[in-house]
């Protein structure tokens, strides 16, 4: 641009735009650790919202087997697309509780969370039912143990929208449940991602773009409720 004349006009300008860089310079504080604002270049610093990302069963744990699928490789598969997408979020920090086909117990895996010091617990999980083959669509789990207003609940909540969201798959709301979450430390959910025993769903669930799309909206999920906890504190 050229010929910019200081006008009366302009001058009103740069007083709203001092007094906005003022504003945001008090805000930055708390934007700090969502905008990865003390991250070093190569990738998360020590400011970092580290989230634990939890592929369900394992090893000599398959979960459900259904039609020859099993739960525990579904789960992995979604569990690792959604820690890429962290990875690549400069935000944050990921760390999963297995990698790899093998068991790990419920004690283990919530301790990688309370000892990383972590800002969320999600585990991945499919679901099955034999007794009704059509049952279909996404749930999300909270520990029974906890307050209504838990911010586990909260957490649950966002995720669940979503999910249902990007998916399109049926809504079947949150729940709490008697569950090893409750010894998480941090808010901590369990997403049932869709049904093995449902065949469309199982198409769906072994079908590597619906597992982008549903890490894409537990990834979306992640991100909207770390941000809301950040403007709340
Ligand atoms: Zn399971």
């Amino acid at each position: 641009m050229t010929n910019i004349v200081d006008t009366p006009c302009m001058r009103t300008h740069r007083l709203r735009l001092v007094v906005l860089a003022f504003v945001l310079a008090l805000s930055v504080p708390t934007l700090c650790l969502l905008s990865g604002c003390s991250d070093t270049a190569e990738g998360s610093g020590p400011d970092s919202l580290l989230v634990v990302i939890d592929a369900g069963h394992g090893g000599r744990d398959p979960g459900a087997i259904c039609e020859g699928v099993h739960e525990a490789d579904v789960n992995l598969a979604v569990a690792d697309r959604v820690a890429n997408l962290i990875e690549a979020d400069k935000r944050f920090d990921v760390r999963m509780t297995r990698t790899l086909d093998i068991y790990v117990t419920l004690e283990s895996r919530i301790a990688v969370a309370n000892d990383g010091d972590a800002a969320l617990y999600l585990s991945i999980q499919s679901n099955a039912c034999e007794e009704y083959p059509d049952a279909s669509g996404v749930v999300t789990l909270v520990s029974d143990a906890l307050d209504a207003d838990a911010p586990s609940w909260q957490f649950a909540e966002v995720l669940q929208d979503a999910v249902t969201d990007v998916t399109g798959a049926r809504d079947r709301g949150v729940l709490a449940q008697e569950l090893y979450l409750h010894a998480a430390e941090m808010p901590a959910a369990l997403i049932e991602v869709g049904f093995l025993t449902n065949d469309d769903e199982r198409a769906q669930l072994t079908d590597p773009d619906y597992q982008q799309t549903v890490a894409q909206g537990i990834y979306e999920g992640i991100v909207a409720y770390l941000e809301y906890a950040e403007r709340s504190r």
